[in-house]
Order: structure tokens, then C-alpha cells, then sequence
């Protein structure tokens, strides 16, 4: 039988749940290890170097490498950078807005998550309330859809909570070209997961389903243009924007944020759920 004619299920099972805390946990790591250097002064291209070594330490390898023609473990990207950037090596700036992108491979299974940092600038305070304010949104956002997945029946009632705190909560605009996804055997799997509310309900949320949920939010429109490098994304109009991700696990017991060291239970409290460890 043709392997390409086998459909393969997008639920994994209990042990396969098992064997991406692993990954995950090496993701948590990178993005703690960053957000702990981040400061003016560090350059993207460090912060690389440094999640690089968090992920290898953790007894897993960098898997955006794995992508054809790219070479780092991050994405950063910076102010009107938006997704996929190529970390550089200027120099993080009061008042920069950066979010930070890792992902990892672990006894072939793989985690993908985000985090951004707003660079306060003590000698402008509206432009430090502007990135403080559009990263907070962008995380609740985050924290609101992965609370849905808790409840859903559905996949694509994550994206109906994300749009609609987002919407409640300020005029900023939802990415809609860059979506979450399964994640598993491969970084990038099925089923897409929407920032926003779509007419179809996407798949059936029960245990076995493995997704990154990530809304990318502009503070102005929400056109994008590729730059010359071909991998950096960055805003039309040249508004700021956030990114915020987490790999999520749904299992008997309940979900479990795979890439968070304890499970979304912090990010998830004040939404009153309780994430269940995989067992
Ligand atoms: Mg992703």
C-alpha cells in the first residue's frame, strides 16, 4: 500500500502526548533563557545563540533549521517586523517591541512557541505604554483562545475567543494570513488553527489533539509585505505588532500547555480553568 494514500490521524495517542512534553519543556527553556537577556543593548542575533544553547541543553535541536534555506533557532521580529524574521545583529533599542519565536525537536516531535518583550523607554512613556499594551493584549489573547480549547467542541472556537477579546479590548488588528496549526511529528501539521472566527467548526477538540495557538495582532492595518531576505514579514503601514504562542495538548485528563514549565496554569488561572498534567 502507497504510504502517500494513508491519512494520518490528527489525534495522537496517550504516549505519543507523553513524548512531546519533552520538546516543549526544551522550548520553555529558550524562551525563559531570552526573555531573562533580553534588554537594549542585546542583539537579536545573541538571543539566538542563547535559545540555541537553552534547546540544546535540554537534550533537543533548533527545528526551525529543518526549514529549507534557514539557519537560526529564532525568529525575532522586531517593531513592524511581524513573523519569520531573520535575527540580525543591531542592537534591541529602548522602546523596541520584539517577539521572540523558538521551536524544538526531540526524539522526533516537535514544540513551537512565542513570547514578545516590550523594551520600556523611560524618556517616552506613550511609546512604552503603546508596546506594553499591544504585548498584553496580543498574550490574552493567547491565554483566552488556548481557556476556549479547554471547552470547545470544536477547533475554531479558539479563534471566535481570540477575536473577541481582542475586538472588546482594542482596535487593533488580527493577522489573518498567519494561523496556528497542529504540531507533532512535524512542526507545521494539520488543522490550521484561525485567529478568527471562520464559517466552518474545524475538527472535533478530544484528547489526542495537539495544536499551536498564536495570534499575531498589528496596532494598525493588517497588510503585510515580505522583505528582501525572503523570510521576514513585516507590516504595510509600518504599524508595531506582537506575536504570543503556546503548544497546547488536549488529553483525558483536560489540556496541558506543553511549552509552558507549568502547564498555562497561571496564564489559564484568572480564566478559571485548571490545565491537567499528562499522565
Ligand atoms: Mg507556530
Amino acid at each position: 500500500m502507497s504510504r502517500g494514500l494513508l491519512r494520518r490521524s490528527i489525534y495522537k495517542s496517550p504516549a505519543q502526548l507523553r513524548l512531546m512534553l519533552a520538546p516543549g519543556l526544551a522550548a520553555a527553556d529558550a524562551l525563559a533563557a531570552m526573555a531573562d537577556a533580553v534588554r537594549p543593548g542585546v542583539t537579536p542575533l545573541e538571543l539566538d545563540a542563547i535559545a540555541e544553547r537553552a534547546v540544546r541543553d535540554a537534550g533537543g535541536a533548533p527545528n526551525f533549521m529543518l526549514e529549507p534555506g534557514y539557519r537560526h533557532t529564532i525568529c525575532a521580529n522586531v517593531n513592524e517586523n511581524v513573523v519569520h524574521s531573520i535575527p540580525v545583529d543591531r542592537p534591541l533599542e529602548p522602546g523596541d517591541i520584539v517577539s521572540l519565536d523558538v521551536g524544538a525537536v526531540l526524539g522526533g516531535w516537535h514544540s513551537d512557541a512565542a513570547i514578545t518583550v516590550a523594551i520600556p523607554d523611560p524618556a517616552r512613556p506613550d511609546r512604552t505604554e503603546a508596546i506594553e499594551r499591544l504585548s498584553h493584549v496580543t498574550e490574552q489573547a493567547m491565554w483566552r483562545g488556548i481557556a476556549r480549547l479547554a471547552t470547545a467542541a470544536h477547533l475554531n472556537e479558539v479563534g471566535e475567543a481570540v477575536a473577541e477579546y481582542v475586538h472588546a479590548n482594542s482596535d487593533y488588528g488580527i493577522l489573518e494570513d498567519y494561523i496556528g496549526h497542529g504540531i507533532g511529528r512535524r512542526m507545521h501539521e494539520d488543522p490550521p488553527v484561525f485567529n478568527v472566527p471562520v464559517s466552518r467548526r474545524g475538527p472535533e477538540v478530544r484528547p489526542g489533539l495537539v495544536v499551536a495557538i498564536e495570534p499575531i495582532i498589528s496596532a494598525g492595518g493588517i497588510d503585510t509585505v515580505v522583505e528582501d531576505d525572503d523570510w521576514t514579514v513585516s507590516m504595510a503601514d509600518g504599524s508595531l505588532s506582537a506575536q504570543w504562542e503556546h503548544s497546547v495538548a488536549v488529553h483525558s485528563g483536560g489540556i496541558w500547555v506543553l511549552t509552558a514549565p507549568d502547564g498555562g496554569a497561571a496564564g489559564l488561572a484568572p480564566l478559571g480553568i485548571t490545565p491537567v498534567p499528562i499522565a
